[in-house]
């Protein structure tokens, strides 16, 4: 405080010392934070042989941890999108485990062992609930201690042992929520573009929230969408209430709005960081009430009993907040000012001391602006003022031409260019007084923010579930306008193995193109005896689109939010895995043809009955026959190994050849009409081949000129005729499944013979020497040395 310091003399030295560290993790300022996106400490702990991550919201409080192989890192860290990795130092020296961060590099933080200790942690987690064991909290294995013991231990450090609030630890189990690698989530586009932004994701599409909160959980829930029906139907019951009961949700959105974001707001306080402003948690507390009454009165809808469960479980997390509320109330100015420095946030009325210091304060104010009217009569100065800075304190100004009519009681100060100052032994005494009462009132005020402070922290647990509460209202709420606006259907979520979606639509396409045209729907229907779908036609027809409105739809419908479409019925999808083929990845050093290849490796590995896998032309990034070979082992390993339901966009559709012979294949095509030498792409999937790419019809509709289009027609008509597509059909009859001989080899040996009997006929012959006729007759002869093929 260097007020303070400047009251014991000038000269005096300001007290410094480390207040606190400012990591990426630990943030809680508005200003450094997106208000609707969560900031994630990460901290990984092992022991034991055992693997877990914990991970902290310091501006929220949330504190959760789960065990977790390293293996499925990646996905943990990709759904987290963590500021801050805190890692130890020792992990750091194996080379495997480094490779698992590798998306992470910039977020990681390596920390000494010891933070990492498992009988530590738990010792500093007791110490931070203030319990002798944690059994109320759930069970904990060692390496989620060694990690949730970090993170508190990190945070201690970092905030100077000034602690935040931090939620009850809770233990996530890595199998509660779908499976979503890094690579699927980017393609997909589940939270932010390709092009990097947030705009037209997933998420951007989706958002209806109104509060900072509800964007924050709703942004969660997308990031881990839910493996268990029953939880999901309970997030679809309360949607659904929403989605019926119109004046509910609108009474209900509306008192959101006004809702502040009391959960960062808390945390700011808790760590002592707050100002009179964070006490504005007041205005949610305030709402409370509204909200529930809105809850407690479904009016004349007739709800289910699981929606009358869902309604008091969230009414009951509102909480009761009436006498704080009304106390803050009767505290505070409107809208307090950000800092306690500033002083003015006391409402009047509130304290009687208060209220005197400030009267006394602005009466003296007062008494200066007559003394000021006083000095110009007696002066005869008219421009005489008596003003204030933080120099000089208060002080008569005049011009340098009116000084000299100042009588001898003026004492002189300062002179500048264009005035001259002066003060009096009157203004001094008052200034005192002044100076006096308003020190005493801004004393008096800090101690009434920090009295009202502990009222606000002792509370901070019910505080809490007051935002969480809002927050599940946002959401539920958000996505109930959602379904309106957009026609959306509730879906069904079970434990069968189907699959089936009726006119269902990609939402964010879907959004994008209305303006121009409409969105065409489409069924899916990936049942049990047809859970592979190989789906063919040209380029631009609507296969990529088509492809990942499915995926999104089961992400939709698990994290509890309805679903384009008419109708959708899901048998809950354990793993999700979208892959499209040659995509680059030039960041990370690898060939993409190597990075399609890894990512088919791991989902041909992992990808169990329950999985959704998305393979968009797949085998795209290398030459023609091999490209064609991968896809196709692929296709077979999808459909006798894996066994899971799949989408298999391609342009091979030479891969058609298959359908006879895997009996759950079942092959579909984008419509296309032809007209007048012209493609009109239709958008509709029907069942059967594409019997051709149309590669020259879209080269056309882009604007290639007509000669070279014209000439690609010739050299395709030749090609055409060597009949490649007949050879693959070919192929298909004669190779058994998973035993593929190496045609390419043969092939190879065959041309090899041929190649040398026409090099020897070649260079035996003299041609300077020959006849016309005898010309013709080798060519005969040379030409009879190859095979028929
Ligand atoms: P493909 O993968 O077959 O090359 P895309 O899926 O990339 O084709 O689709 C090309 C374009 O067609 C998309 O950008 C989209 O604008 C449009 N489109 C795709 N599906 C539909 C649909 N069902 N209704 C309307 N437009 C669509
Ligand atoms: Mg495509």
């Amino acid at each position: 405080d260097p007020a303070a310091a400047k009251k014991r003399g000038a000269k005096s030295v300001v007290a410094r010392e480390v207040e606190r560290l400012v990591t990426p993790g630990t943030l809680t300022e508005d200003s450094l934070l997106d208000a609707r996106a969560s900031n994630y400490l990460v901290a990984l702990g092992r022991a034991a042989g055992q693997w877990a991550v914990a991970w902290c919201d310091m501006s929220t409080g949330e504190f959760r941890v789960m065990s977790c192989a390293p293996p499925g890192l990646p996905a943990a860290l990709a759904q987290l999108a963590p500021g801050e990795i805190l890692i130890s130092e020792t992990m750091l020296e194996t080379p495997e485990l480094f490779e698992l961060f590798a998306e992470w590099k910039a977020a990681l933080s390596p920390q000494p062992v010891r933070l990492f200790d498992s009988v530590a942690g738990e010792r500093r987690l007791c110490a931070l609930y203030n319990v002798a064991a944690l059994d109320g909290f759930g069970e904990f294995g060692r390496a989620e201690l060694a990690a949730a013991g970090a993170i508190v231990e990190y945070v201690s450090i970092t905030q100077k042992g000034k602690l935040p609030r931090l939620a009850a630890l809770s233990a996530e189990s890595e199998d509660a929520s779908m499976a979503i690698d890094a690579a699927t989530r980017r393609n997909l586009e589940l939270t932010h573009a390709l092009s990097g932004g947030r705009k037209s994701s997933l998420l951007s599409v989706i958002d209806r929230t109104v509060s900072g909160l509800g964007a924050r959980l709703l942004h969660a829930r997308l990031a881990a969408p839910l493996a268990d029906p029953d939880a999901i139907a309970r997030r679809l019951d309360q949607v659904d209430f929403f989605v019926t009961g119109t004046a509910a949700r609108e009474a209900l959105r509306t008192a959101l709005r006004a809702f502040p974001d009391i959960e960062r707001a808390l945390s700011r306080l808790t760590v002592r960081r707050g100002g009179p402003r964070d006490l504005a948690v007041r205005d949610g507390l305030a709402l409370a009430p509204r909200l529930r009454a809105i809850l407690d009165k479904p009016g004349e809808l007739a709800v289910s009993g699981e929606t009358m469960a869902a309604l008091a479980a969230m009414s009951e997390g509102l909480g009761q907040h009436e006498i704080l509320a009304a106390r803050l109330a009767k505290a505070l100015v409107p809208t307090p000012p950000l800092f306690v420095r500033d002083g003015g946030f006391i409402a009047t009325g509130y304290s009687a001391p208060l209220d005197e210091f400030v009267t006394l304060r602005d009466e003296s104010r007062r008494l200066i602006a007559n003394m000021e009217v006083r000095y110009r009569g007696e002066t005869d100065v008219q421009s005489l003022k008596i003003k204030h800075n933080n120099v000089l304190g208060y002080f008569v100004d005049v011009s340098e031409r009116n000084a000299a009519k100042l009588g001898d009681g003026f004492i002189h100060r300062q002179t500048l260019a264009s005035a001259v100052r002066f003060t009096t032994v009157e203004l001094g005494e008052l200034e005192n007084k002044i100076n006096n009462a308003a020190q005493k009132a801004l004393d008096l005020e800090v101690q009434l923010f920090d009295q009202l402070l502990g009222e606000v922290t002792t509370r901070a647990e019910d505080i809490a579930r007051l935002a969480r509460a809002a927050a599940v209202l946002d959401v539920a709420s958000g996505l109930a306008q959602l379904a309106v606006e957009r026609h959306y259907c509730r879906p069904l979520v079970d434990g069968s193995q189907d699959f089936d979606i009726r006119g269902g639509r990609h939402a964010v396409v879907e959004a994008l193109v209305e303006s121009e045209q409409k969105y065409v729907p489409n069924d899916c229907d990936l049942g049990p005896e047809r859970h592979l779908w190989l789906v063919t036609g040209p380029n631009m027809a609507g296969k990529s689109t088509f492809l990942r409105q499915n995926a999104l739809i089961a992400v939709l419908a698990q994290m509890g939010s309805f679903v384009p479409a008419e109708r959708a019925h899901i048998g809950v999808v354990d793993r999700l895995f979208s892959r499209v083929g040659a995509a680059d990845d030039l960041a990370r050093g690898r060939s993409t043809f190597m990075v399609e290849m890894i990512e088919t490796a791991a989902i041909l590995n992992l990808a169990g009955p329950r999985a959704l896998v998305i393979l968009d032309e797949i085998g795209r990034g290398t030459a023609t026959y091999d490209g064609l070979s991968i896809a196709w082992a692929a296709v077979e390993h999808l459909h006798e190994v894996n066994k899971c339901r799949t989408l298999f966009a391609t342009h091979y559709h030479e891969l058609t050849a298959l359908a006879p012979k895997l009996d759950r294949l079942s092959c579909n095509t984008m419509r296309v009409k032809e007209w007048q030498d012209d493609v009109v792409f239709l958008h509709e999937v029907i069942g059967g081949a594409a019997d051709r790419s149309y590669g020259i019809h879209v080269a056309r509709l882009a604007g290639l000129s007509e000669a070279v289009l014209s000439r690609a027609e010739e050299v395709l008509a030749t090609l055409e005729k060597s009949e490649q597509s007949g050879a693959v059909a070919r192929l298909a009859e004669d190779l058994p499944l998973f035993s593929v001989p190496r045609p390419s080899s043969q092939t190879r040996a065959a041309g090899k013979t041929a190649v040398d009997e026409l090099r020897a006929a070649l260079f035996s012959t003299d041609v300077d020497s020959l006849s016309p006729r005898a010309a013709l007759e080798l060519v005969y002869r040379l030409r009879a040395m190859l095979p028929d093929e």
